[in-house]
This record gives C-alpha cells, sequence and structure tokens, in this order.
C-alpha cells in the first residue's frame, strides 16, 4: 500500500486578511496552498472597487491602524500607504459635532472650553458605577446621560439591534473619550489607506508560486472535492457554520449599503456618523476622502444601514454577549479537538480590526508550521 500526499498543504477557506496573510507566509516557508472564498473576489471584508477613479470600500470603511511594527512592514511590503488620519464627525440634528468625545466636543455642546471646566461639568453629569460592564454602564460613568443620548444611544440600538444596557461595555470601550483637543480616531504610531486600495495590496499578498487561488467556491457546498486537496484546512468563515450549526446558530449583525454617485464634495470628509434613532442608517461614508483622491469631479457616497443577519446575508459583526460567547465557547471546544486550524473574525467569533487578524494569522501560521503535529495529519491512500 502507498500513500500519496495531497498537492496542498493547506486548503485555506476564505481570501481576507487572515487567509491572504497565513498563505503568503506558509508560502515563504516552502508550504503549498489552495485558497478558496465563497466571494467572486479576494480581500475579504476589506474588498474595493474603482469606481468613476476612486477607491470604494464595497463592504464599509476601512482604515488601516497598528502600533505593531510587524503588522505595519508586512502589509507595506504589498502596498505603499496613503497618510491618512481618521477623523469623524457626528451629524445631530443640525449640529455638527466633533468625535470621539473631545476638548471641542465639549466646547460645541457645553461651551467648556478647558479641562477644568470639563472636568466640573463631568462631575455633575456622571453616573458612577464600580464594575462598568454593560455598554450604557460604562458611557453614563464616563460622560453621563446628555452625551450618552447624544451620541451612542440610538446608534447602537441601531447598529446592534439591542438596548445598551443589553451589550458588554468592550463594543463602545474602543472608542476613546479626551480631554485635549485631539479629535483623532484612532491614536496608533501606524494608520493610513493603501495606495491603489485593498484589493491590490491582498492581491499582491497572493500572489505568490506557492499559492493557487478559486473564488466563487464555497466550502460548505464543495467540502468533499476540497478537503482531500490539502493536508490541512484552515477556516476563516462562521465557526458555527463549518459545524453544521449542531449547538444552534451564533448571531451577527449585517449591513446593507446604499451607493449614491454625483458631482463635487458632499460632506467634506470620510465619514460622518448619524446617531438619531430617526435616521435609518449609522453614517454615510464618502470614499474619495480616504486616500487623497478628493479633487476628483465626481464622488460616491453610500449610506450604512444596519440589517439583521439571516442566512441569505452576510455576517459583518459577532455579537459577543454572554449568550453568544457561551456557545461559541462550545465551538470552540469542537474546534480543538478537530485538525481544522480557526481564524479571523469569524473563524473565532471576535470583533477584530485588520491588524489584529493579521497578528493572530502570523503567529498561528508559526505555530503551525513550527508544530511536528502537523506532519502527523492523515494523509491520502492511493
Ligand atoms: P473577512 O475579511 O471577513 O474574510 C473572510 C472571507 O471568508 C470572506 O471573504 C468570506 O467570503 C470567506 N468565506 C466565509 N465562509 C466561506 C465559505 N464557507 N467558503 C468560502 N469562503 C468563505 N478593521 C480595521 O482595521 N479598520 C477599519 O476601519 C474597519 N472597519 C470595518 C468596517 C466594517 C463595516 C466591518 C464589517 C469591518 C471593519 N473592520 C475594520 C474589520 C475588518 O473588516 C476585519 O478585521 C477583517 O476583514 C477580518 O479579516 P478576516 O480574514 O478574518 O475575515
Ligand atoms: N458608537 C456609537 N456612536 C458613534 C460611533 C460608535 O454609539 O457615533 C458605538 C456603537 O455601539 C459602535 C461602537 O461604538 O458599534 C464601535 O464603533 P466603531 O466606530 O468602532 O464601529 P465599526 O467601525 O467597527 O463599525
Amino acid at each position: 500500500m502507498t500513500t500519496r500526499r495531497p498537492p496542498f498543504d493547506f486548503l485555506i477557506v476564505g481570501a481576507g486578511p487572515f487567509g491572504a496573510t497565513f498563505a503568503r507566509i506558509a508560502a515563504e516557508a516552502g508550504h503549498r496552498s489552495l485558497v478558496v472564498d465563497r466571494r467572486p473576489h479576494v480581500a475579504g471584508n476589506c474588498y474595493t472597487e474603482r469606481v468613476r477613479g476612486i477607491d470604494v470600500h464595497r463592504y464599509g470603511p476601512h482604515i488601516f491602524h497598528t502600533n505593531d511594527s510587524r503588522v505595519w512592514a508586512f502589509v507595506n511590503r504589498f502596498a505603499d500607504f496613503h497618510p491618512y488620519v481618521h477623523r469623524v464627525a457626528v451629524r445631530q440634528g443640525d449640529r455638527l459635532l466633533s468625535f470621539p468625545i473631545n476638548l471641542r466636543t465639549f466646547a460645541q455642546l457645553w461651551g467648556a472650553r478647558t479641562p477644568a471646566a470639563v472636568e466640573e461639568r463631568l462631575a455633575r453629569e456622571r453616573i458612577p458605577c464600580d464594575n462598568p460592564r454593560t455598554c450604557e454602564e460604562w458611557i453614563l460613568a464616563q460622560v453621563g446621560r446628555e452625551l450618552y443620548e447624544t451620541f451612542f444611544r440610538g446608534y447602537t440600538v441601531k447598529q446592534w439591534n439591542r438596548d445598551p444596557s443589553q451589550l458588554p461595555a468592550t463594543i463602545v470601550r474602543r472608542i476613546p473619550i479626551r480631554f485635549d483637543d485631539d479629535d483623532r480616531y484612532f491614536t496608533d504610531r501606524h494608520q493610513g489607506i493603501p495606495v491603489g486600495g485593498y484589493t491590490r495590496l491582498f492581491e499582491n499578498m497572493l500572489d505568490h508560486d506557492l499559492i493557487q487561488i478559486e473564488t466563487g467556491v464555497d466550502f460548505c457546498v464543495d467540502r468533499r472535492r476540497l478537503e482531500p486537496l490539502a493536508t490541512q484546512v484552515v477556516f476563516t468563515g462562521c465557526i458555527d457554520e463549518f459545524f453544521g450549526h449542531r449547538f444552534g446558530r451564533l448571531e451577527y449583525r449585517s449591513l446593507r449599503f446604499e451607493d449614491e454617485i454625483l458631482t463635487g464634495d458632499f460632506q467634506g470628509r470620510a465619514i460622518v456618523n448619524y446617531p438619531e434613532q430617526a435616521v435609518p442608517f449609522t453614517r454615510i461614508c464618502e470614499h474619495k476622502h480616504f486616500a487623497g483622491q478628493g479633487r476628483l469631479p465626481e464622488s460616491v457616497i453610500t449610506r450604512e444601514y444596519p440589517a439583521d443577519y439571516a442566512a441569505t446575508t452576510t455576517p459583518y459583526y459577532p455579537v459577543r454577549d454572554a449568550r453568544n460567547a457561551a456557545l461559541y465557547d462550545r465551538y470552540r471546544a469542537l474546534a480543538a479537538a478537530s485538525n481544522v486550524i480557526f481564524g479571523g473574525r469569524l473563524g473565532t467569533f471576535q470583533y477584530f480590526d485588520m491588524h489584529q487578524v493579521i497578528a493572530q494569522a502570523m503567529s498561528t501560521v508559526a505555530t503551525v508550521i513550527a508544530d511536528p503535529h502537523r506532519a502527523r495529519a492523515p494523509a491520502l491512500l492511493s
């Protein structure tokens, strides 16, 4: 009896940041990968396409930001970055407010222009909580009810279809509250937007002799053909889908995007948030302000509408509340007992940004390549 090794070392499901990073590093260490994606393109949710000369972020605005120099050096091998610094405004009625909350915001709302004046007002506004666990508790403890209602409540209800009192504080703790006039959304050492778009960046990352790509291929549909092609499967789709939802469905939130093409400049910046509950969308993205394309005569704007996740729509955000975290733990136990590597936002059910997913892929692939257990994975019988 002879054994035949499969043609690929890795079958990587998902050509997003996790899958592309894993494939590239594996290839540079001499391992062959087949990367499949059910979408007709690579780059996952970071996918951009050119419309009227503008890189349109097809699945929502993506700003690359990181303090991890290894991750920054890695992505810079595949694209130059436009030095974009993300600044957001919030539209409340006819007011345009600075966000995340900073000294300018306190001046706009309360006329408080110094940190001392802000502190004095906040001392009256804050609703203390020893151990804030929900979004609501955390925001009320930081800034009180007025700012909670102005900036957070409506937006969060629309985005997550839950009251902030029912959501873990981690969801909003990523938004800073500042007492100086720093109005940057992210303060990471490195931030920017890839020149030429994210699609080109990930195409370049995947451009290697030891990487083969098949788009428009759904692993869950084509599993019997695909699985025998590689020694090991790397899965970046929904972990509950991989296991046939056997313990029940994990919860995700989805989005619907509505584009409009117009002439001129609609809002003068990339993002304006709309926290009012009466407005059905959460933000408007004007794509030409991301990568130095602001002088183009036309513009593409996208209104972003939160949506329920049904089997037919895309799972953009894992809802990591207590119930779903417990359900995920059951799937994670199954995953740990399998020979499959799970990674990325959906594979590990975490609200990760790109740099976190890339760092996760870097450490996972390094561990897998170094682990001799991988070599014991079953080979095909001929
Ligand atoms: P994805 O990018 O989701 O890629 C997974 C891929 O797997 C998908 O292409 C999917 O089609 C494919 N797939 C799934 N199941 C199957 C299957 N059964 N068969 C074949 N293929 C399958 N991050 C930032 O750093 N900055 C931002 O500004 C930012 N903004 C965001 C805005 C929005 C609206 C969203 C939704 C996310 C944002 N993110 C941002 C997060 C970023 O999108 C993720 O961190 C990143 O895309 C995760 O990479 P991934 O490879 O894990 O997953
Ligand atoms: N958020 C809010 N108001 C805003 C912006 C954000 O209440 O104007 C809350 C909301 O709950 C959101 C979370 O903060 O889901 C994280 O916001 P972020 O901008 O990081 O969301 P993402 O870009 O990941 O969609």
